[in-house]
């Protein structure tokens, strides 16, 4: 039957598990493949969205840089004096001051030179002149170097040629002549009311300017927002396509290939690429270290949960295995009262009759009454005890006593009962006296009784029981040991659980509570001992007291004088039993 119980008990376990366990681990493969597919495509959306980030880099420089050479550029028409043939004297076709003046109204650090052109002359063919401004004295006296003025006239000429003509221009939008990469020139042409070109403005190109105050300061301020984890291992670079991809510009230091993805940048350095890759992975590392964490993270949750549900089975059955060990202890404890209660009153009944008329039989019932009384209080005392115990009620009186008075009264007290049993007890002393120790006498000696008592239901045939005193370490201690049934291994940490009995043949013939054990761990860990059990099945057991002896500074104040455990003597219904 209690196979059967314990059977069926494992299968609840065991089916709750597998309840829990099969959806789980089918959740676990589903999540898997889709990981799995994830980490495939994650590459190419991860490549697609730093492109698309270059993209939106690139897109913010280049119309904040435009917008600043447009603003320069925009030379007013009226700074030109067009007309053609233009008979002005060369120096006076254009209007020096006004030009000078709207330049330095619009300053941009982008340009490293400024010039203006127009055509000149009284007679076809005319000159183009070209003035170059210095942005940095403010003035047209520079001298420009021979790649700057055929850069210029490159660019410009053009423009200049739709001067002479009238015609109008499909568009005035900036253009750029990178022809010469050491003098690349922005120009606009400058057109007078009429829409018709009248004079040609431009600049020289400012590399790092562009690079250092354009780039790499949008790099800075976007980066964390588009790779807001990881901004730090972002690599952005640029590199020259017409120099075998020199490296123009890092955002910070790297190794190994350039970029990953990346964008030519338009409208000017066009013969420069903006690169971007992962600083220590590739997009497929990236992606399989994604895959690896997530399932990881699947994979614990998981596991936590699984680990929860054993948890709260194993709990389960504990409670369920508490609640029958509490109904068998109801049982047991009834039995327990109602024997020797039974027996107490034949023999009480047939001295009252006055039947039994020998001294010695008279004696002998007297004995019975006197050690089945005894057996009742202890049992009714392990009950109160524990009762105590589990409410948080149980109080100690601590004094400073000997062991050896302790247990040698006891002894005393228990030898009729052993006697009756036919047991020998054999007290083995120290050589020297035990130290004093800092103890409640009474509880432990309900300690000792409770091994003794234990010793002699579980000794099975055999008769003989010693009780041994020693020191060790700093504890005093004491061993009963008996010679009896004896407890498997993995029954004896078991044993000091409450209502817990073992649950073979050889124990069941023997009545029991299933709390002595348990009240004498709690009283020897309240004097900061402990009890340990040491046992071979079927050749017997020793109980080990441990006391520690250096005890004076762990006296306990008394706490509840009222509530005083007295051994042998207790109250029941306001009677004296004893
Ligand atoms: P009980 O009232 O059942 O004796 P205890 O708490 O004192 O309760 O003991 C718990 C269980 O430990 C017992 O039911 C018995 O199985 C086992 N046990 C205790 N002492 C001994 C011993 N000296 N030899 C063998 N088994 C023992």
């Amino acid at each position: 039957m209690q196979k059967l119980k314990e059977l069926i008990r494992r299968h609840a376990l065991m089916a709750g598990l597998i309840a829990v366990a099969i959806p789980l681990l089918a959740h676990l493969w589903l999540q898997y493949q889709s990981l799995s597919e994830l980490e495939s495509t994650l590459p190419i959306a991860r490549r697609a969205y730093m492109r698309r980030y270059l993209s939106s880099v690139l897109d913010k420089v280049i119309t904040n840089y435009e917008q600043k050479a447009e603003e320069t550029l925009n030379v007013p028409a009226t700074a030109f004096h067009h007309e053609y043939p233009n008979p002005a004297y060369m120096e006076n076709a254009m209007n020096f001051e006004q030009i000078s003046g709207h330049f330095s109204n619009h300053p941009f650090n982008g340009a490293r030179l400024l010039f203006t052109a127009i055509i000149t002359g009284e007679q076809v063919p005319n000159y183009a002149i070209v003035r170059f401004y210095n942005p940095a004295s403010h003035s047209f006296h520079y001298k420009a170097n021979k790649a700057e003025w055929s850069a210029a006239h490159a660019a410009a000429a053009n423009w200049i040629a739709m001067t002479m003509t009238d015609s109008i221009p499909k568009t005035t939008q900036l253009t750029v002549d990178e022809r010469d990469p050491k003098n690349r020139v922005i120009v606009k042409p400058i057109v007078d009311e009429k829409s018709r070109v009248v004079g040609v403005a431009g600049m020289f190109l400012n590399e790092e300017v562009f690079i250092n105050d354009y780039l790499s300061q949008a790099i800075k301020e976007s980066l964390p927002q588009g790779f807001p984890e990881e901004y730090q291992d972002v690599v952005v670079t640029v590199v020259d396509l017409k120099r075998d991809h020199k490296l123009v510009f890092a955002n910070q230091p790297f190794q190994g290939q350039q970029y990953d993805v990346g964008w030519p940048i338009p409208f000017i350095f066009k013969d420069w690429f903006l690169g971007i890759r992962m600083r220590n992975m590739t997009e497929e590392q990236w992606s399989r270290r994604n895959f690896i964490v997530n399932l990881s993270v699947s994979a614990l949750a998981a596991l936590a949960l699984i680990g929860g549900i054993v948890l709260a089975l194993r709990a389960a059955s504990r409670a369920m295995k508490l609640s029958q060990m509490k109904a068998d202890f109801v049982s047991n404890v009834s039995h327990e009262l109602r024997t020797p209660l039974a027996s107490i009153r034949v023999f009480g009944e047939f001295l009252k009759l006055g039947r039994v008329k020998e001294p010695g039989k008279i004696r002998e019932y007297g004995e019975y009454i006197e050690t089945e009384s005894r057996r009742l209080t202890q049992l009714i005392n392990n009950i109160l005890d524990f009762s105590k115990i589990e409410s948080g009620q149980k109080t100690y009186h601590f004094e400073q006593t000997s062991v050896e008075h302790v247990v040698s009264d006891t002894l005393k007290t228990f030898e009729v009962i052993l006697e009756q049993n036919g047991f020998t007890v054999n007290l083995e002393r120290p050589s020297r006296p035990l130290p004093p120790v800092v103890i409640d006498p009474d509880a432990i000696a309900q300690a000792f009784i409770n091994l003794l008592d234990n010793a002699v239901k579980y000794s099975g045939d055999s008769r003989q029981i010693e009780v041994k005193l020693a020191e060790q370490d700093d504890f005093a201690t004491i061993s009963v040991i008996d010679h009896g049934i004896g407890i498997a291994s993995e029954e004896r940490e078991k044993v000091f659980e409450k209502f817990y009995r073992v649950g073979n043949a050889l124990v069941h013939d023997v009545k029991g509570s299933g709390l002595g054990l348990s009240i004498v761990k709690h009283i020897i860990e309240a004097h900061h001992g402990k009890v340990t059990v040491e046992s071979e099945l079927g050749r017997g057991s020793a109980f080990i007291i441990h006391l520690p002896v250096d005890a004076s500074a762990r006296v306990k104040p008394e706490t509840r004088g009222s509530e005083r455990l007295i051994s042998h003597e207790l109250k029941v219904s306001g009677e004296t039993v004893n």
